[in-house]
């Protein structure tokens, strides 16, 4: 079966990839002529169908998926929040938004590091049908930078009942555990 996901983000797609492997995944990476529309939501929710309905203008008759996702620290009013992709500016990379984070947290050591990961996905059927999924996972932000795997702030967030980041984890562990594999999980029922 064939299904289109609404990000570039390469991380995201081997994530999809992994935990659905029967699935014919493509992302909108395929298509050159494709410019992703501005994520103007405020919530990951109104993002995350931004994102689909934009995908499902070009691809037509396939399952289309928008992922909306990002982290949230207690200790910093919930933020990056949905601004995760570019809390350390508009075209930041995930090792500056990192040390950004890093930096923030530093500042406020009487403050929570207590964390989350939380993962919204709007899919639409071949039909047009809509579909909300959530997941999410909770844990905290370590004291500094650990482990290679991953993307984004993986290498700063220690899941709860884990002493290592998922960067440390590694892909299997973390597909066992993130909010995106349980929210893919979901969508694995759908399908
Ligand atoms: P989006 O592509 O607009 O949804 O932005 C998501 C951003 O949230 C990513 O660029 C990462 O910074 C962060 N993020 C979301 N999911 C993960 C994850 O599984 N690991 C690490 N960072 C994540």
């Amino acid at each position: 079966m064939e299904v289109w996901l609404a990000s570039h983000n390469r991380g995201k797609l081997i994530e999809f990839r992994t935990l659905l492997p029967a699935l014919d995944i493509h992302s909108q990476n395929e298509l050159s002529a494709y410019t992703p529309p501005p994520e103007t939501g405020k919530t990951f929710e109104e993002n995350a169908r931004i994102k689909a309905r934009s995908l499902r203008a070009v691809k037509t008759g396939v399952w289309v998926i928008g992922e909306d996702s990002g982290l949230e620290v207690d200790g910093l009013n919930k933020m990056p929040g949905i601004h995760s992709a570019r809390y350390a500016g508009d075209h930041a990379s995930d090792a500056e938004n990192v040390a950004k984070l890093l930096k923030m947290v530093q500042l406020r050591t009487a403050h929570s590091r207590a964390a989350r990961f939380i993962c919204t996905i709007v899919a639409y059927s071949p039909e047009g049908k809509e579909f909300i999924i959530t997941g999410n996972i909770e844990g905290r932000i370590a004291e500094k930078v650990r482990g290679q795997g991953g993307f984004g702030y993986d290498p700063l967030f220690i899941p709860e009942n884990e002493t290592q980041t998922l960067a440390e984890l590694g892909l299997t562990r973390k597909n066992q555990i993130s909010h995106r594999a349980q929210a893919i999980r979901k969508l694995a029922e759908l399908f």
